[in-house]
């Protein structure tokens, strides 16, 4: 089953399925390998310690009998053996042979049917050793059988009057030790038998999920921004599959401001250009035209040209800080920016007969460019006396909000309030958004491109600063803006 990659399908051999099944095969083989081994190895090494201390034991009781003043005879050693209870048959208790050679090497006694060495030197290395003095053990598992060595020198006063041999075949531990074996095997089958299936599910189980996520980012890919993937769990995956799902759906918004913001820019560039088309078009088909309405025609094809450069201008400034952090920042008074507004609207405000009423508090100071305070007090202070009503007033404060204990900042507050005509409640949240206007005919007609509040808000807010609007009692609209206050020796000037 092939698994998916975001173009292609990857080979079995290469997907994290294939991988996951030849890791856990591994894991239960090491695994099995060292439960077939060890125990064994361990029990084997028990066995021939226990052989060796017995051995030993019994080696150590004959060789204390037979050593004595009057050196080793066969029959001697033959009489005092049998006063041990080693018969020639069947050996002393467990040992299958015992044989015991002279100083020399003659063997004096030896309890062997098969191949009896009386009278014959013993060419045993273990006889060999234990006549140079050395004690001596041997253990080896074959043929289902512990084979176990043990020889001894007989010491009399020092002197060496001969060896004792001993030999060992013990099948009925070695029956256990294979029993033992052979259920250890029969149960790593089991366990292998089953383990493959299981690291086959597990790796499946795994990857589907994984795949959920990949066909998931491979259709948010192709332009599907409203697909969500589901993995169920509470694991990684699952919370790789919930961060996903809110990356799309931030991808989601921006794609849909975006392609909001291009129909409405297309559409408010494409109203001007049509009456600029449309006054020519009259101008150039119109035989015998007057020259007073030609006047007239192009001193309205200049008003649209010039509101297509308001727009494109308005339009260049957003996205200037769309891309780019505000640079060259110094500490700015807001009262200076505010005075210089002021100026330049109170012919405006004069001709709408409304009346622009200043409140302003000194050092009221800004990390930030004088253009970019300037572009904040003068959309805000032109569209309080755009919108207002004859007669009406626009009240511009500037105050200092002391900060509360060390940690908050000081702040700049800038407060313009007007007596015009209100926004409606349910537009409030949205007057921010580009080109969006309430009355878009007075917003035309006041030569507005719905820009001019997304310019302030992204402005105030690149300054670490916040706009909020609020309808003024008993008529009108407040918004009030807010900037951290630059100070001496305090680094930077955003909170
Ligand atoms: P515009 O260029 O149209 O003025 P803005 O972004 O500055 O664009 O404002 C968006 C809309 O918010 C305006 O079209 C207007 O409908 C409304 N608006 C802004 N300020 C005020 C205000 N002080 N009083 C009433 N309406 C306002």
């Amino acid at each position: 089953m092939p698994a998916q990659t975001l173009g292609q399908s990857v080979p079995f051999w290469r997907s994290l399925q294939s991988k996951f099944i030849l890791s856990y095969g591994a894991i239960v083989i090491a695994l099995l390998i060292f439960l077939n081994t060890y125990p064994i190895l361990i029990s084997q090494n028990l066995v021939f310690q226990s052989k060796k201390d017995s051995l030993w034991r019994q080696a150590d009781i004959i060789t204390s009998t037979l050593a004595g003043a009057g050196g080793l005879t066969p029959e001697g050693v033959e009489g005092n053996l049998n006063q041990l209870g080693v018969t020639a048959k069947l050996g002393v208790a467990g040992v299958d042979r015992v044989l015991v050679t002279d100083p020399g090497g003659l063997v004096l006694y030896d309890t062997s049917e098969v191949d009896n060495a009386r009278d014959r030197y013993a060419l045993l290395w273990e006889v060999v050793s234990a006549l140079r003095g050395n004690d001596v053990f041997r253990s080896e598992f074959r043929e289902k059988a512990f084979h176990s060595w043990a020889a001894a020198p007989i010491i009399y006063r020092g002197m060496t009057q001969g060896a004792v041999y001993l030999y060992e075949c013990d099948s009925s531990q070695a029956e256990v030790l294979l029993d033992f074996q052979k259920n250890l095997r029969n149960v790593s089958l089991v366990v292998c038998v089953l383990a493959l299936p299981l690291s086959v599910l597990f790796s499946t189980a795994v990857t589907r999920r994984i795949a959920v996520l990949l066909r998931g980012i491979r259709t948010v890919r192709e332009g599907e921004y409203s697909h969500r993937v589901s993995v169920s769990g509470r694991d990684e995956l699952s919370r790789l599959a919930n961060e996903f799902n809110e990356l799309t759906g931030r991808l989601q918004v921006t794609e849909e401001v975006r392609r909001r913001f291009v129909s409405d820019a297309s559409h408010e560039l494409k109203t001007p250009l049509a009456s600029i088309r449309l006054l020519s078009d009259s101008i150039l088909q119109t035989k015998h035209i007057d020259s007073e309405t030609v006047q007239e025609f192009v001193a309205d094809i200049g008003s649209e040209a010039e509101r297509l450069t308001r727009i494109t201008e308005k339009l260049l400034t957003l996205t200037r800080m769309d891309t780019a952090p505000p640079q060259n920042l110094t500490p700015v008074d807001l009262k200076a920016v505010v005075l210089r507004a002021e100026h330049m609207l109170s012919p405006l405000a004069r001709a709408g007969n409304v009346q622009l009423k200043l409140n302003l508090a000194e050092q009221c100071l800004v990390l930030a460019t004088q253009d970019d305070l300037y572009q904040v007090a003068f959309n805000l202070m032109e569209n309080a006396v755009k919108y207002n009503l004859p007669g009406g007033s626009v009240m511009v404060k500037l105050s200092l909000r002391r900060g509360r204990g060390r940690e908050e900042r000081d702040r700049v507050v800038l407060l313009v309030e007007d007596t015009g005509m209100g926004i409606p409640e349910e537009d409030m949240p949205k007057i921010f958004d580009r080109f969006y206007r309430v009355d878009k005919a007075r917003s035309r007609a006041a030569g507005g491109t719905g820009l001019g509040l997304s310019i302030v808000r992204d402005t105030v807010r690149q300054h670490g600063g916040s706009v909020e609007v609020r309808r003024r009692v008993p008529e009108g609209t407040c918004f009030q803006v807010e900037f951290p206050r630059w100070q001496e020796g305090r680094k930077g000037g955003r909170p």
